[in-house]
């Protein structure tokens, strides 16, 4: 299930709209130290869900909007863009063309969007759950990811393998019916 785009709008050091197009094969970022690399794989996390401010490096979730420059004036909102090619189904939903919003404003209200309609933060959850992709998957491995997985307690790891085999949408189901 192909990654097609990622648009960056007013998130961390991204003042400016930027697309990033991720065309088949292996995309590769590089830049000097502070340029922004993490700041991308971070507004990945963000859009598929992420509600730590810690792990995205912030105190407070408004923390991730741009805060200002030399030469330029911070910003009041941060919007990143998912989209993906969903012809294979990877994602729990029947369409083929998948684009995922999140826009966070400075006051700390919210919003996101599946296919251009707002929907729930669980609507986007439940789209990556079990498909290898989620925000907490191995998908994505930031620096010191690795160190973490070997450090963590065993039921931490436990978590890891259920989500990679596909047990761990039943037991989260479970636990929604059982609060419910
Ligand atoms: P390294 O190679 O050291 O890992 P990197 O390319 O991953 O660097 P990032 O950590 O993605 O760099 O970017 C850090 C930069 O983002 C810093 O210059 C920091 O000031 C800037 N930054 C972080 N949050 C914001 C924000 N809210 N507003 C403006 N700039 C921000
Ligand atoms: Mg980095």
């Amino acid at each position: 299930m192909p990654l097609k785009s990622l648009t960056i709008n007013g998130f961390k050091s991204f003042a400016d709209k930027t697309t990033i197009e991720f065309t088949s094969g292996i995309t590769g970022i590089v830049g000097p130290n502070g340029s922004g690399k993490s700041n991308i794989t971070e507004a990945i996390r963000w859009v598929m869900g992420e509600q730590s401010a810690k792990s995205l490096r912030g105190a407070h979730m408004p923390d991730i909007i741009f805060a200002g420059s030399a030469l330029r004036s911070a910003l009041n909102r941060a919007e990143v863009t998912l989209t993906f090619d969903n012809s294979d189904q990877t994602l729990k939903t029947e369409q083929k063309a998948v684009e995922i919003t999140r826009r966070l404003y400075r006051d700390g209200s919210s919003e996101f969007l599946f296919n251009h309609h707002h929907c729930r933060l669980r609507d986007i959850t439940d789209l990556f759950v079990d498909s290898g992709l989620g925000k907490e998957a191995f998908a994505i491995i930031s620096q010191g990811r690795v160190e973490q997985v070997f450090n963590s307690k065993p039921e931490d790891r436990r978590t890891i393998i259920e989500e990679a085999a596909g047990v761990f949408k039943y037991k989260q189901q479970k636990k929604q019916a059982e609060n419910e």
